[in-house]
């Protein structure tokens, strides 16, 4: 086992050195990173400090799987300390490598800071294919797991904050969150330790289905841009506006679910073991249950299987939403690409080789940093809960349906006319959790969109909406050290 937090203390390496990676994933990241520094004036140095990844922790312990003792890997990176606590999911799969951690907890960094969360960026992952498990082992290599982070520092309410990603869900951060409790007796803010757990637990509610409705509010913001729209030669509105979504797991799912309540036509979903199309439209809720059951879009009668799901990428389409993993838009894909709007649902879904090929074609890349940032918004609300011990809406729900209730007694007894039951109770209603998780989930996403397209009008230097969001994340961050100062 081995710590870079403390133990390995050399620098990471500078932009100069540029410390490529090999994984096509980081490099995407950090290319991105240099395109929207190179527009900035902030000092070399400080650019080189935001951009590397402060402090990896590569971690191998042993596990018991079915009577045979397994050597696990895993890693946990925390690439900003400018705020503290680092912030980010953990992902289960056996693709995961230190290169993605660290993309992706980079990706964490800048995402914080562009939605105004104030955490550093964080990742964890371990090499492994859940679907391999069984509920019982994935627990186990889940608390060792947390034990290793606990034994590192590297997990705490005030210190890093993992949540879901690709391959976990609430059931992982309920594990994590009672190991750690364990460890952390006379912690009284032990729950904030891990964002993403079930309601029951500490979780928040809307947290699981926060990352899909934040994409729909970014998407419904952009659409209904006027000068965007004209732009891109296409109608204002989201009604009627052709949609294929890849993946059809949380974020698929949600983002399918809210964008067909929305009015738009979602006319394709991709999965890894097949697509289904259907131009007129698929019934998001019906072709759900029907994979719960059976695994498969196969025999669905609401659209046409197809094998070669990757295919459908290349169909015909209004707006692409890439939503299941990295690196799927590369450079062999991405000329084949029909979408006038790419709205990226999974973190680094469009290389930065395909990105210049989709640019140059005139197709709008709505960035993973921006669209879906609804986890991680969402994921500190939940962390401001439980730091704060109350449900939220628990002091005033009731107090503002009282003084509701008081306002339309007033004014029907002024009119002398009389409100419906269904009317009163719709006018009277208090904001419960979810409401103001909502609420504060929609306003963080419409008044990032507009900070991010202020860049992108206005900045002569800056050309597609992904270095615009950089631009605005980078800035922050920057000012955030500059007023710090370097502790000696
Ligand atoms: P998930 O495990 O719930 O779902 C992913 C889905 O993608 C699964 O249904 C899987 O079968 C499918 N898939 C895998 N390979 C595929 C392929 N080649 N083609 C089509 N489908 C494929 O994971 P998720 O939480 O929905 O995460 C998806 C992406 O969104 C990841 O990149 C993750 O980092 C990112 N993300 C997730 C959240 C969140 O809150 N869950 C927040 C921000 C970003």
């Amino acid at each position: 086992m081995s710590s870079a937090k403390g133990a390995s203390k050399k620098p990471v390496g500078a932009p100069s050195a540029l410390h490529r990676g090999h994984n096509p994933f980081l490099d995407s990241v950090n290319a991105y990173f240099d395109k929207a520094a190179a527009v900035l004036d902030h000092p070399t140095g400080l650019l080189d400090q935001i951009r590397v990844c402060n402090s990896v922790y590569y971690m191998q312990f042993p596990v018991r799987i079915k009577g045979n003792i397994q050597v696990v890997q895993a890693w946990r990176a925390e690439h900003s300390h400018h705020k503290l606590p680092c912030k980010g999911g953990i992902r289960y799969a056996e693709s995961v490598d230190q290169e993605e951690v660290q993309a992706l907890a980079a990706l964490m960094t800048y995402k914080c800071a562009v939605v105004d969360v104030p955490f550093g960026g964080g990742k964890g992952g371990i090499k492994i294919n859940p679907k391999n498990y069984s509920a019982e082992e994935l627990e186990r290599v889940t608390r060792r797991y947390t034990v290793e982070l606990i034994k590192k520092n590297f997990i705490g309410p005030s210190v890093d904050v993992p949540a879901p990603d690709y391959g976990t869900g609430a059931r992982e951060m309920a594990w994590i969150a009672d190991t750690y409790q364990a460890f952390a007796k006379d912690e009284i803010n032990a729950l904030a330790c891990v964002t993403g757990k079930p309601v029951g637990q500490g979780g928040v509610r809307g947290r699981t289905a926060a990352t899909g409705r934040g994409l729909f509010f970014a998407v419904r913001e952009a659409v209904n841009d006027p000068s965007l729209m004209k732009k891109l030669k296409m109608t204002t509105g989201l009604s009627g506006k052709r949609i294929i979504v890849q993946g059809f797991g949380n974020v698929g799912y949600h983002a399918a679910k809210f964008l067909s309540e929305g009015g738009a036509t979602i006319t394709g979903i991709i999965e890894f073991n097949g697509a289904i199309v259907n131009p007129k439209g698929l019934d998001v809720e019906a072709l759900y249950a029907y994979r719960a059951a059976k695994g498969t879009f196969q025999g669905f009668t609401g659209g046409k299987f197809v094998k070669e799901g990757n295919s459908v990428l290349e169909l015909e389409c209004d707006i692409l939403v890439p939503a299941a993993l990295e690196s799927q838009i590369h450079k062999g894909n991405a000329k084949n690409i029909k979408a006038r709007i790419i709205a990226e649902g999974a973190n680094g879904p469009v290389t930065a080789e395909a990105e210049e090929i989709l640019l140059k074609k005139g197709i709008l890349v709505m960035p993973d940093m921006f669209v879906n940032a609804g986890g991680v918004v969402v994921s500190y609300f939940e962390w401001l809960k439980n730091i704060s011990h109350v449900r939220f809406g628990r002091m005033d729900k009731r107090f503002e349906e009282g003084s509701n209730t008081r306002l339309v007694d007033t004014v029907e007894k002024l009119t002398g006319k009389s409100l419906s039951p269904s009317e009163r109770t719709m006018i009277a209603r208090g904001a419960d959790e979810e409401d103001l998780v909502n609420s504060g989930l929609e306003d963080t996403m419409i008044s990032s969109y507009h900070t991010i397209m202020e860049v992108f009008n206005k900045n002569l230097k800056v050309k597609d909406m992904r270095t615009a969001a950089f631009v605005s994340s980078i800035d922050k961050i920057a000012q955030s050290y500059l007023s710090l100062g370097i502790f000696p």
